[in-house]
């Protein structure tokens, strides 16, 4: 079953008030392409001024608070990102899961929070080098969605992520049969945790989608759009991505 694709702009700790004017073009390219869903996720203090900018591009946060709120100094809750106009919420990206010690528990209360907040969870799973490396990339990535993907989710309110963490902001990618194996995988994993939902469930691909492989890897068996990082900061690069989606 081919499913609506989605490109996400994943924009990390980058961007500022003036870089939002890149916002303009994006947004006309989703507006040219509305056979799929493009969104951008800026830093936390931005996504307002991006809802207020471009009001029909969809805006989501790339972490959330499992809470709904209390003292929890510096964490932002589901319910205030998409009081400010947030649709989507990234949780458990590799580089949170390295850099702040997320387990896929946590992930997958991030994820249930911001669905009860009404917002789209992007989950990301991915293995590292050594793990794909010693052949376990399947049963690391299986064994994530175990822990991650919240039993609740649907193809509504949940969106899987592979991203390999060796891909990420390296220029290197798999090959489009590597990505077709997982994806496969992904989808059979999700059946089995989510039944029916599991087969509406979108799989992004993510690790240096650029311009010029983005039409190859959106091609492949399973694919249902992309999450881009560095080539998501300027409308130069994600709007051809966007078109090669399409
Ligand atoms: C990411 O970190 O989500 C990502 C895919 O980064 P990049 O496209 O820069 O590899």
């Amino acid at each position: 079953m081919a499913l609506r694709k989605l490109v996400a702009g994943n924009w990390k700790m980058n961007g500022s008030l003036a870089a939002l004017a890149e916002l303009d073009a994006i947004a006309a390219a989703a507006a040219a392409h509305p056979g799929l869903d493009v969104a951008i996720c800026p830093p936390f203090p931005l996504i307002q001024a991006a809802v207020q900018r471009q009001p029909a591009l969809a805006i989501g946060a790339q972490d959330c608070h499992t809470g709904t709120s209390g003292a929890h100094t510096g964490d932002v809750a589901a319910a205030l990102i998409a009081d400010v106009g947030g649709r989507y919420a990234i949780v458990g990206h590799s580089e949170r899961r390295a850099d702040h010690g997320e387990d896929d528990a946590l992930v997958r209360a991030k994820a249930e929070a911001a669905i009860a907040a009404g917002l789209v969870a992007i989950v990301c799973v991915g293995e590292t080098e050594a793990e794909r490396d010693a052949g376990r990339a399947v049963a690391v990535v299986e064994g994530q969605l175990d822990g991650s993907v919240p039993p609740a989710g649907t193809g509504a309110t949940l969106v899987v992520a592979y991203e390999p963490v060796w891909a990420i902001g390296t220029g290197r990618t798999p090959s489009a049969g590597d990505v077709g194996e997982m994806h496969g995988a992904i989808r059979a994993r999700l059946q089995t945790l989510l039944g029916g939902e599991g087969a509406k469930v979108r799989i992004l691909y993510g690790g240096s989608v650029k311009p010029a492989n983005a039409a190859e890897l959106m091609a492949v068996a399973d694919v249902d759009g992309a999450l881009v990082g560095g080539a998501s900061l300027t409308a130069e690069q994600f709007v051809p991505i966007i078109a090669g989606a399409a």
